[in-house]
């Protein structure tokens, strides 16, 4: 591939500074080599994908999206919370979106916790979450409870292309989870 166009800037340090300063630095660079794309928020191909925020699941690549094709809304497993609800609401109803792709993956965090985790939290802070951890054992029938939680929800225009599917973070392949399918 073509060299990078900065090679002669200093390399990016983690010395004396946080990462937060490596990712500001990082910034300059990308904005340097930026040019306005001239585009609209609307998402070019009309998706929104709701994901884990997992650091091994790399959206954009894995489902070969570009700049501007789709909006992202990622938490904790890529549970289908009411604030998830909320950007796909905003996502159809304001930004034209009109399908919706899940993805969970293998391995989640979310597997080796449960909701002691709240417990836990309030013996230590005096307060207990208002969320739930939304924890889960089965990867599969948590896909199919959140593309139930998208296809009963009474605030979205579209619900009839959403599909849900488990990301494998040792293969990077998609397997699609079929929302009949009850798990036992
Ligand atoms: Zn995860």
């Amino acid at each position: 591939m073509s060299t990078p166009p900065h090679t002669s800037a200093a390399p990016i340090s983690t010395e004396s500074s946080t990462v937060t300063d490596r990712l500001v630095k990082a910034n300059t660079q990308y904005a340097a080599g930026f040019t306005d794309p001239g585009m609209d928020a609307r998402p070019v191909l009309h998706v929104a994908v709701v994901a884990c925020m997992d650091a091994r699941l790399d959206l954009h690549a894995a489902l070969g999206l570009e700049l501007g094709d789709c909006h992202t809304i990622r938490n904790a497993g890529g549970v289908v919370t009411d604030d998830v609800i909320r950007s796909l609401t905003i996502s159809q109803r304001a930004l034209g979106t009109r399908s919706v792709m899940l993805v969970h993956h293998t391995n989640c965090g979310l597997e080796s916790l449960t909701e002691d985790f709240r417990h836990e939290l309030e013996d230590e802070v005096g307060q207990r979450p208002a969320w739930a951890v939304e924890a889960f054992r089965d990867v599969d029938q948590d896909v199919r409870q959140s593309m139930q939680r998208v296809r009963t929800s009474p605030f979205l225009l579209h619900t009839e292309d959403v599909r849900g599917f488990v990301f494998d973070v040792t293969t990077g392949l998609l397997r699609e989870i079929d929302p009949a399918t009850a798990a036992e």
